[in-house]
């Protein structure tokens, strides 16, 4: 016999005893001896017909068995969560621990988005467009939000108020998620600034932590121009990769359009990407007109 088919019939032979290495046996898993799940609830209702396995000759409940294993996979997930994530003190901490601001006001004097008082209809709107982003990304829906305006409406505002929530939010819900604001001017610079000093935080430092943050704030994208635009298109195209299944919220007073002509297609691709528009084009200097920061 050839050498080929010798080797098929033993693969059979192995598929055979695989399948018939369980039997039913004469016994029942009901809703009354099965184990209770972590709620003290039984497993099951239905009753299962056990199964026997004839090497271990250990006999089982194949619903019951299921179960522990999809259990254990959902451990394992929320294990290696925790591994890139860190705990949920850690989670919480993140914004506060990470974050870069360009005023320290938004920090000291905004704790949400109930601190943003709208002083105009669009204004309105845009704040109740920021409760539902707050409320997608807390749900886990991947989203990429859009904030743009001209200088003053409250962009810097009403994105922080969004990180607050998302924060404090989903840390109530018992999954607290890691959040960071940065904003970009300041990073872009520090980032630049290390290319001559070794010993200061650079481009991979903030790469990392933005990596790790399941939700991005970059603030004020387009204030960091000055002659061209190569070098911050090639790092926000880097900041914006990796961001599958998180969350971004970019503001800038350029509109898509603009940003579109500023930098480069890798960049705004990724950015239309989910996006979640929100709009200022008729609020003026939101400063002005109430709160002084
Ligand atoms: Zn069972």
């Amino acid at each position: 016999m050839a050498m080929e088919t010798i080797g098929r019939l033993k693969r059979d032979a192995q598929q055979i005893m695989v399948d018939h290495s369980f039997i039913f046996v004469n016994e029942y898993c009901t809703s009354k001896t099965c184990p209770t799940d972590a709620n003290g609830k039984p497993v099951h209702k239905n009753d299962f017909q056990k199964l026997q396995n004839l090497v271990t000759e250990e006999i089982f409940c194949p619903k019951c068995r299921r179960e522990a294993v999809e259990r254990c996979f959902r451990e394992s997930e929320t294990q290696r969560h925790e591994t890139i994530f860190g705990t949920e003190a850690q989670k919480y901490d993140y914004l506060k621990r990470y974050s870069i601001i360009g005023e320290r006001e938004l920090i000291t004097k905004n704790k949400g988005l109930k601190d943003y008082v709208p002083t105009t209809a669009e204004a309105k709107t845009n704040k109740d467009l920021a409760t539902q982003a707050v409320l997608k990304i807390v749900g886990g829906t991947p989203i990429n939000v859009l904030l743009t305006g001209n200088t003053g409406c409250g962009k810097s505002h009403l994105s922080f108020g969004i990180a607050n929530n998302v924060n404090e939010m989903s840390r109530r819900d018992g999954h607290a998620m890691t959040v960071v604001y940065f904003n970009y001017k300041k990073i872009y610079n520090m980032i630049t600034a290390s290319f001559n000093d070794k010993s200061l935080k650079g481009r991979d430092y903030f790469l990392k932590i933005a990596e790790n943050a399941q939700c991005l704030v970059l603030d004020d994208v387009g204030s960091e121009l000055i002659k061209d635009s190569a070098f911050s298109s090639e790092l926000l195209t880097e900041f914006l990769d990796s961001r599958e299944e998180k969350h971004t919220i970019i503001t800038s007073n350029y509109n898509f359009d603009s940003l579109k002509q500023l930098y480069d297609a890798r960049f705004t691709s990724r950015l239309s990407r989910y996006q979640f528009p929100i709009t200022f084009a008729e609020t003026g200097d939101y400063r002005a007109g109430q709160i002084v920061m």
